[in-house]
């Protein structure tokens, strides 16, 4: 038997995707990512961003980013630990920290690159990690990565959770023991049972791991999930995005000074990949700076997001049980997601269908993420659009 061709393999995998409605277009947007885009050349109310706050586009941030092109360049040059490490990195951190609540912060080049580096350089073969169902894409391959045995419980089941660190710790057979949680679940807008979860750590003596990437500037008045439940000093990783409600690009770990050093010291996407360039450091500093001196922005994007769930749910829309401005409207059916989706485009508003992989299977939808820069003329009109297609297609 030979062996199989990646043409074939390739075809095969694609043409398997599409007939299931799991290929995914990916389109291009044509300018920036505000509350209105251009795609094909047509103009669209954008409910797909993770912009939360409007501040990708932010004239405040791009002031502050021009000025470091000018006087740190575009690039940072190396590695953080040769000489990539600006001083421009340093007020960054100081600046998370600050924001956080917490003794130190370290800041890498993505999210998703931050979760790769901090587990694994904790955890190892010999450790086991309680793992949130639900969890990001990304924790998911963090924890791989560092080789400890992963163990899923039901998500935000307290009592699933309890029961399996109990007989982590009961089997003997671990040196550590981490719990890890999305802070707010990106998918359904709900937030983590963070202080039962500090609770069962603190019986069987487990690392907390919060992955904040959805909850900074979002919840917590804007510092976040940890922050709004005040347990800053119970959590020891708080992880979170530059480039979601931050509005730039990067990533970070919170926590105390002894724990930062360490990931300084060990963490390899800090130590073998270049640092976020000057304008992102200093945009994405900016940005903390803005939130942590008024909560005028977060309050707005909370406004709209209320806003929307009340107008979809009184047309008759499945909004799941979000606790945050992520609206799901909840379809099911893989197909019919992506058809409303196409159907919401044609009718001027933008909002991608989510399907699994990302997704569990049966649980398609169309997600909103309204955002501090939509007005609420642009609700309403989408809000319109939502009831002549949902009619259309029969769907409320
Ligand atoms: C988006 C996201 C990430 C990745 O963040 P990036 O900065 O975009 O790489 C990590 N975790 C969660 C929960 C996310 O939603």
């Amino acid at each position: 038997m030979t062996s199989k061709t990646l043409d074939s393999f390739l075809n095969d995998s694609i043409l398997d995707l599409k007939e299931r409605g799991l290929y995914n277009e990916i389109d291009a947007v044509e300018g920036a990512n505000g509350p209105v885009i251009q795609i094909q050349g047509k103009e669209l109310i954008n409910l797909s961003s993770n912009n939360y706050l409007g501040l990708a586009t932010d004239e405040r941030l791009k002031h502050v980013a021009k000025a470091a092109i000018e006087s740190h360049g575009v690039g940072a040059g190396a590695v953080r630990t040769i000489n990539g490490t600006l001083d421009l990195h340093i007020t960054l951190e100081d600046k998370i920290a600050a924001f956080k609540g917490t003794e130190a912060a370290i800041s890498y080049q993505s999210g998703f690159n931050c979760n790769m580096a901090a587990i694994s350089a904790v955890m190892d073969k010999h450790d086991a990690i309680l793992s949130d169902s639900l969890n990001h894409a990304s924790i998911i391959d963090g924890c791989r990565l560092s080789k400890a045995k992963i163990i899923r419980f039901e998500h935000s089941d307290m009592d699933d959770l309890r029961t399996k660190a109990k007989e982590a710790v009961a089997s003997g057979q671990y040196n550590k023991i981490m719990v890890i949680t999305d802070g707010v679940f990106s998918m359904d807008g709900d937030i983590a049972k963070l202080p039962e979860i500090v609770e069962i750590a603190e019986a069987y003596d487990l690392i907390t791991y919060v992955d904040d990437a959805h909850g900074s500037g979002v919840t917590g008045k804007g510092a976040g999930t940890v922050k709004h439940f005040g347990l800053q000093d119970k959590i020891d990783f708080q992880m979170g995005t530059l480039s979601k409600a931050i509005g730039v690009v990067g990533g970070y770990v919170a926590g105390k000074a002894n724990l930062i050093n360490w990931l300084k010291v060990s963490s390899r996407p800090f130590l073998f990949s270049t640092a976020v360039s000057p304008a992102d450091a200093i945009a994405s500093t900016k940005a903390i700076e803005l939130l942590m001196e008024s909560t005028e922005l977060n309050e707005r994007l909370w406004e709209n997001g209320n806003y929307l769930k009340e107008g979809l749910k009184k047309i008759g829309f499945s909004i799941g049980n979000s606790e945050t401005p992520i609206t799901p409207c909840i379809i099911g059916d893989e197909k019919a997601a992506q058809q409303f989706s196409k159907r919401l485009f044609e009718e001027g508003v933008y909002a991608k269908s989510i399907v699994f992989p990302t997704v569990p299977r049966g649980t398609g939808r169309v997600r909103n993420m309204p955002t501090a820069a939509h007005t609420k003329e642009m609700l309403d009109e989408s809000i319109a659009v939502y009831e002549k297609v949902g009619k259309e297609m029969g769907l409320i």
